[in-house]
């Protein structure tokens, strides 16, 4: 993996770690304390419900992770084997994986330049061929990538032409927002992730809301094993245990408690690099597109080898001798060899952004001194690279 560091001595600058700054231990043992150490209690319910306060929602559903919420979204689409679901190429493979738990095909929609999200043009054009083919798919799951969110009024009016319910993967965007509306709220449904290396986290965790509240309960009904109303155990669908801990909860509602201090920090981090950094030949920041306010979850970079003089695996490997961690930007899902056979539409802007994207430390605990570190050895990299 990584290789010794130059010197030892610095401490590691991670991608994007885990900050807690606020009440988590305080609440995690409150938690504790009431010995509601299960999937249900006090805690869940009142993130649920702070959740639902803050972005202004009826229902919410708090889950083991990002994943679970995306499999259960589907699941209430009824989402089923044969069906076909239209998913962003460029993200995460937790995306494209919950279509393949319900047996359904994945097929994977290139992002344009100006966002990198899902290209609303091109999703509206396969659609107008999949409805004269009489072949339409069953579901849309649009990701808001790195924070930043999709083009949401054209995607949603292509789908709405065809009846196609929109699920709108967040899980790296929460607290961001299209037009002044929070994300999570365009699609039929929407999903966060409390992942360690999210915005918010609560180790691993997530969450599913709706404007529709029968999509809630119904995700709630399939999390908790499907169980029906009786005081023995009585099922009628197959279930999951896809709850979040009653711990966790609680570490979730501290952490929620600083989510716009977090986002105006990663945004904070995101200006300094572009300024410290927006003159060197050959590299250009992710665009943050008007319609939005992107929480910038990772500042994303792409180099052009042919100006910088040096690459973005270069690059890394540079960093990394500073013992300071990078990662490429997600490689597409129509690259994966585990989706290889999957049909694709488009597909070369997402591949271009791969080849030459690299995300920077952004997480929001960073100091001056730690984004002074990071910038210092990018610009004195692309000096020495330039001879
Ligand atoms: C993190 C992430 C997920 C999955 O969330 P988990 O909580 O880790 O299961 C899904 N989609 C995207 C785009 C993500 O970044």
């Amino acid at each position: 993996m990584s290789t010794t560091p130059a010197e030892p001595s610095q401490k590691r600058i991670y991608l994007s770690p885990p900050h807690l700054d606020g009440r988590e231990k305080e609440m995690l043992l409150n938690a504790f304390d009431s010995n509601w150490i299960t999937t249900l209690g006090p805690h869940v319910e009142a993130f649920e419900q702070d959740v639902c306060s803050r972005f202004h929602l009826p229902a919410a559903v708090a889950l083991a992770s990002g994943t679970a919420g995306l499999h259960l979204a589907l699941l209430n689409l009824g989402v089923a084997p044969g069906d076909e679901v239209f998913c962003s190429d460029l993200t995460f493979a937790a995306s494209v994986n919950a279509i393949t738990y319900c047996g359904a095909a994945p097929v994977l929609i290139d992002c344009d330049r100006a966002t990198w999200n899902m290209d609303p043009a091109l999703l509206a054009e396969a659609l107008e061929a999949r409805a004269k083919a009489g072949k339409l798919p069953r579901a849309v799951i649009v990701v808001d990538l790195y924070g930043q969110s999709a083009d949401y009024d054209p995607i949603l009016a292509a789908c709405a032409r065809y009846g196609i319910p929109v699920i709108e993967d967040a899980a790296e965007a929460l607290g961001a927002t299209y037009k002044g509306t929070p994300l999570g709220s365009f699609g039929a449904m929407g999903v966060f992730s409390f992942n360690g290396n999210k915005v918010i986290t609560t180790s691993g965790g997530g969450m599913l809301v709706s404007k529709n509240e029968a999509y809630v309960a119904r995700a709630r009904y399939l999390a908790t094993q499907a169980r029906d109303p009786f005081p023995y155990y009585q099922h009628t669908a197959i279930g999951y245990n896809y709850r979040l801990s009653n711990l966790l909860a609680a570490v979730g509602r501290a952490q929620l408690e600083h989510l716009e201090a977090k986002v105006d920090k990663r945004r904070a981090i995101s200006a300094f690099y572009e300024k410290a950094l927006g003159s060197i030949e050959g590299i250009t920041f992710m665009p943050e597109a008007p319609y939005g306010r992107s929480n910038r979850w990772l500042t994303c970079i792409t180099i052009e080898h042919s100006r910088a003089g040096f690459t973005n695996e270069e690059l890394r490997l540079e960093l990394e001798k500073e013992n300071i961690e990078t990662r490429p930007v997600w490689k597409p899902m129509h690259l994966q060899p585990v989706f290889a056979d999957r049909e694709c539409i488009g597909g070369a802007v997402c591949a271009e952004i791969f080849a030459k994207g690299l995300c920077l430390p952004s997480g929001s605990g960073m100091t001056d001194a730690d984004l002074d570190r990071v910038a210092g050895a990018i610009l004195h990299y692309a000096k020495v690279s330039r001879g």
